[in-house]
């Protein structure tokens, strides 16, 4: 895949960027491994400053780095300035609270002093996607960097002008060269760098495939990994439910990023009596959305970010229709391209579509709709429901709707995802883990646990 920005609503090439040459590959695992060496004496006070300023330097550039992101993969700029501002969160999170999460933590034992001390690791390497650019990034960098670790991004072909710039921003930020760089390569130098001993650890985020081979390679050199993969999350949706709240958080989480998002609710399964109100409100909702060129402010659903994304959604979806499923709106992209502007009839616009009554073997069983489609399946009751959440192979997150609290406790306790939201769609939040089970992935980022996978958990016993 070439390395460079393509904007998805126009389909125009905007810069390419030559891969880094083996020697240049070799100059920067050098730094990281020389910068570690005395970036790891550095001390939490010094660490949380620069985290800090950061934030400082993210929060100046807002419009900048937001603009950046829409143009390399099409997110509408509201939402990827909104990307911006989480990261200063994040950063600023962990800047607060890094210390006291790294602090040693005494355990009574028959020693005289025993204790846990936190260490870091190394270099640790971080392959990320194009979703958002930003915000992964930073959820994986600040931690680590807190930790004492030093970071190497190889990210996402599409989306080089967000990873120059982050790398950057680091480096504005009074972080020395060495410890954050990014690495313009393709994913085929991956497997190989898992290899060098210069790198301690790695993080993935994207779909199960790239997981899988990075879990190969990390086998391989038994290095640790953190794996945050795909996900066909469920949400459900009760009788007992406000129904007009939870119509409304399920438009923002199927149509958040334009559809794009690990997390977003892909499969709504609603109890039978509210199905059919169900059906007719989320249509509603999803017919004001307002399809268009991101760059503009009133734009809520803006193009997928690359061809092949939108062609791989649509063989999804035309195999669903094929086989029988009814489509209660959207499912043709033809048709929605004649109807844009002729500066964005070569983009990657995909209508916000609606499919229902499946039979058994399709697509929607099983398989991650990357996009703003959304799969509506009706059950008779509340064990059918989680029995039907359950049934695939993912288990990143869980969003379900009910007034009812032995519902509630009965879907917190028995849904098998990394995540449970009652009563709200799932997101992230600096404060609280993230990461999912089965074959979506395991580690978890954020929070205390998340600053707790790059690092040495070290045993001290004194007698
Ligand atoms: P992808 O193709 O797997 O790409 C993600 C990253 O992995 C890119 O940097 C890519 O590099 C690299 N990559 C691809 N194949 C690789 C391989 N064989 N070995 C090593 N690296 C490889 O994923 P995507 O399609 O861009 O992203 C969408 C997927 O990510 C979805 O499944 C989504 O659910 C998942 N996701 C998960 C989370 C989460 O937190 N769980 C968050 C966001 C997205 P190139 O670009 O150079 O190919």
């Amino acid at each position: 895949m070439a390395i460079a920005t393509i904007n998805p609503a126009t389909g125009v090439t905007l810069q390419t960027f030559a891969p880094l040459t083996e020697a240049g590959l070799e100059a920067k695992l050098e730094l990281a491994q020389r910068t570690f060496e005395q970036y790891r004496k550095t001390s939490l006070t010094q660490r949380s400053d620069w985290l800090q300023q950061a934030a400082q330097v993210l929060e100046q550039g807002r419009k900048h780095f937001a603009k950046l992101m829409t143009l390399e993969m099409g997110k509408p700029l509201a939402a990827a300035m909104a990307e911006v501002d989480k990261c200063v969160v994040v950063c600023r999170y962990y800047a607060d609270r890094g210390a006291e999460f790294l602090a040693d933590v005494p355990v009574a034992t028959d020693a005289r002093s025993s204790f846990v001390r936190y260490q870091p690791l190394g270099a640790v390497l971080a392959v990320m996607p194009w979703n958002f650019p930003f915000w992964q990034v930073f959820r994986f960098a600040a931690p680590a960097l807190m930790a004492g670790n030093v970071g190497l991004l190889k990210h996402a072909s599409n989306v080089p002008q967000c990873a120059l710039a982050i790398e950057e921003i680091f480096h504005k930020a009074g972080f020395p060269a060495g410890a954050f760089q990014t690495l313009l390569i393709g994913s085929d130098k991956v497997a190989a760098l898992m290899a060098d001993d210069r790198i301690q650890a790695a993080t993935l985020t994207g779909s199960e495939a790239a997981g899988a081979s990075l879990a190969a390679a990390a086998g391989q050199h038994l290095k640790k990994i953190v794996l945050e993969l795909g996900g066909s999350d469920p949400f459900i949706v009760l009788e007992s439910a406000d129904l007009e709240a939870a119509v409304a958080a399920a438009a923002t989480a199927r149509m958040l990023n334009s559809g794009q998002s690990c997390i977003a609710a892909k499969r709504f399964i609603v109890q039978e009596p509210i199905a059919a109100a169900f059906e007719q409100k989320l249509a509603a909702k999803f017919q004001s959305l307002r399809l268009g060129d991101p760059l503009q402010p009133e734009t809520d659903v803006g193009p997928l970010a690359t061809p092949g994304i939108l062609q791989d959604l649509d063989k999804q979806v035309q195999a669903c229709i094929h086989q029988g499923a009814r489509v209660v709106m959207g499912g043709h992209p033809k048709v929605i391209q004649t109807q844009l502007p002729p500066d964005l009839q070569n983009g990657n616009f995909y209508p916000p579509t609606i499919l229902t009554d499946f039979p058994p073997g399709t697509p929607a069983d099983q398989e991650e709709f990357f996009g703003p489609v959304a799969l509506l399946f009706s059950v008779p009751d509340l064990p059918s429901a989680i029995h039907l959440a359950n049934s695939t192979s993912f288990g990143l997150g869980a969003s379900a709707w009910t007034t009812n609290l032995d519902e509630a406790a009965q879907l917190t306790e028995e849904l098998q995802a990394g995540a449970v939201f009652i009563n709200g769609l799932v997101k992230s939040d600096p404060r609280l883990p993230f990461g999912g089970i089965k074959r979506s992935g395991y580690g978890r980022e954020l929070g205390i646990q998340g600053i707790h996978e790059f690092v040495n958990i070290k045993t001290v016993w004194m007698k």
